[in-house]
């Protein structure tokens, strides 16, 4: 049994339904690997219990709110049996079973907790996807995950019905609307009507729970497979140390649903620790209402892409100082020192870095309280064990450049994704001597803090150095022209490949000589870095090749160069 630092978590023994009171519960060590676990019996329902017991604050589980004015409050109580519910309406009224796949297209609406929780109760798997596909993009993932059932909104009910002919596994449609639409099932009156009892799967901390699509960024996405044993970490005292989330905390995460960090931030993280998860509908990223809604409700810590703070940053508010306001992560991309510098002037709040991947979940980050180092992702939170590796699988000496590797042998630490699903020739791909190589490459200093260069694919290699895009891109945005940019190799008859940077101007400076302000660029980037990093080639572009959600493509700039495109 080990003491809790900061108390209320749940323990081992809830696994068999019994309820220690909060300040007594033991927790689960690091490197624990229990047979069983399942996060809605071992974690929603103990915090059901804890309410009950008067243990717990009076803050709701789940706070919704949209622009209209609209507001859901759901207490942990309301949440097991709202829960429950989902779980008889998916297996009784829709048939699916234990191990089934259940595409899970919602926009942020308090149903997603419902839906992710009652397939977690039953063994059904969830495959989120964002609302921002299009048919093309709903076909894809349908067939290749071979979903036997879909979730989804009036939005996108239309694109489902036009490819469902096309996905032979597809049997049950559920939508989530006021309005009923000819083959579908109506979850929310389905809701009201089921029985809220249900006897929750004794799951394997093994057995599959989720599968998420990456995002697409080096090709089509990948299924990444996870095990319940996902939510365990969440549980383990380093994971915690992360944000140190207590019961009173508001949190808000502002990640898509469709990614896995929605499922870790808005779910696992915030409900392990009894905190009430905080969720704005937001159709799209406005920092108005942003801003707004940081200013109006009682959030205290708060989780985004770098993206969503460099709005707000470039945006002119008059005043950017928040209530409540107490913790600031980014995560998913680079996020730029200068940036980090900023948000900390302008808020008097700081803000801290997180790294992951659909198939390791959050593997590094600045702990809340450790000293940050502008630029660096952090260090590694156990239990994964994170080196840099060459591409033999040997772990490197520090600052020498390499691969991030997660130790997989002799044991694969929970949280770590199963397989890519149904394709075990990339799966086996990833596995690098005894790491599991994540295809990103960075550089680890002597403290064990980690420093992202970029992926393996994005990293030039012009006359012997070995270039980041992510230092040049940085250095560039440093410049007031630059609104973005995109930094990759180029081909040279002379140097076989230079850097080429692809920029977006500020609006200020589209009217400015080119030629110029090339000259302009390339000496900046000299005087901030390295001089050997220049871009030897800039091109100013209207705007870059991204995702669905805005990650930068420089595969596809890259191969325009090289003139495979
Ligand atoms: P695909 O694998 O389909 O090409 P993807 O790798 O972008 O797409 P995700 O799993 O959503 O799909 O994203 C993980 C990647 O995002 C990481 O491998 C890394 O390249 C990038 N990333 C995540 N966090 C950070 C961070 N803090 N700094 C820099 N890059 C990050
Ligand atoms: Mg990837």
């Amino acid at each position: 049994i080990h003491k809790s630092c900061h108390g209320f978590l749940p323990a081992p023994r809830h696994l068999r339904c019994q309820f220690l009171s909060g300040a007594e519960a033991p927790r689960w060590n690091d490197h624990d690997t229990p047979e069983e676990f399942n996060f809605a019996s071992g974690v929603l329902d103990y915090w059901t219990q804890m309410e009950k017991e008067g243990k717990r604050g009076p803050n709701p589980a789940l706070w919704w709110v949209n622009d209209q004015g609209d507001e859901v409050k759901w207490s942990f109580r309301e949440m097991t049996d709202l829960t429950r519910r989902a779980a008889n309406v998916f297996t009784q009224t829709g048939g699916l079973r234990q191990g089934d796949h259940l595409a899970l297209i919602l926009p942020r609406v308090p149903e997603w907790w419902l839906v992710t929780v009652g397939c977690i109760r039953t063994g059904i798997v969830f495959t989120p996807g964002t609302t921002l596909m299009k048919a093309k993009d709903i076909l894809y993932r349908l067939q290749v995950s071979k979903a036997k059932g879909i979730i989804t909104t009036d939005t996108l009910a239309p694109e489902v019905d036009s490819v469902a002919s096309e996905c032979p596994a597809l049997k049950i449609k559920f939508l989530v609307s006021d309005h009923s639409r000819e083959g579908w099932l109506d979850f929310r009156s389905l809701i009201k009507s089921a029985s809220s009892d249900h006897t929750c799967v004794k799951s394997k901390t093994m057995d599959p729970m989720a599968i998420f699509f990456t995002s697409g960024t080096s090709g089509l996405p990948k299924m990444a497979k996870h095990n319940q044993g996902l939510a365990l970490r969440s549980s383990f005292p380093s994971c915690r140390k992360l944000l140190q989330l207590k019961t009173s905390d508001v949190f808000w995460c502002l990640s898509d649903p469709g990614w896995i960090l929605a499922v870790l931030a808005s779910m696992f993280e915030a409900w392990t620790a009894g905190s009430t998860v905080f969720i704005h509908h937001l159709p799209r990223f406005d920092p108005n209402v942003i801003v707004q809604t940081l200013s109006k409700y009682p959030i205290t810590q708060c989780l985004a892409a770098p993206s969503v703070f460099r709005m707000i940053l470039q945006q002119d508010f008059t005043s950017l100082r928040f209530p409540t306001l107490e913790h600031t992560c980014a995560g998913g991309e680079a996020l730029l020192p200068e940036e980090q510098e900023q948000w900390r002037r302008q808020t008097g709040v700081l803000l801290y870095q997180v790294y992951g991947q659909s198939e390791t979940g959050i593997t590094c980050g600045i702990l809340r309280g450790m000293k940050i180092k502008p630029g660096s992702m952090g260090k590694a939170i156990p239990p994964f064990d994170v080196q840099i590796i060459d591409d033999k699988g040997d772990v490197l000496p520090p600052n020498t450049e390499g691969n991030i590797g997660i130790r997989i042998k002799p044991t694969k630490p929970i949280g770590l994704f199963m397989c890519y699903q149904d394709d075990p020739v990339k799966t086996a791909e990833t596995e690098c001597g005894d790491f599991y190589n994540t295809g990103d490459r960075a550089t680890m200093d002597a403290e064990g803090y980690i420093w992202f260069l970029g992926r393996s694919d994005d990293v030039i290699n012009a006359s012997g150095y070995r270039i980041g895009p992510t230092e040049v891109e940085n250095a560039l945005a440093e410049h007031p022209a630059v609104a973005e940019s995109a930094v990759v190799s180029s081909p040279d008859p002379i140097r076989g490949e230079v850097v080429k940077a692809f920029v977006v101007l500020t609006p200020q400076f589209l009217s400015r000589d080119r030629d110029q302000l090339t000259k302009e660029l390339q000496e900046h980037v000299k005087s901030v870095t390295a001089p050997y990093k220049y871009p030897r080639k800039v091109e100013f572009v209207p705007e870059l090749p991204k995702t669905i959600t805005g990650k930068i493509k420089r595969n596809e700039l890259r191969k325009k160069e090289f003139g495979q495109l």
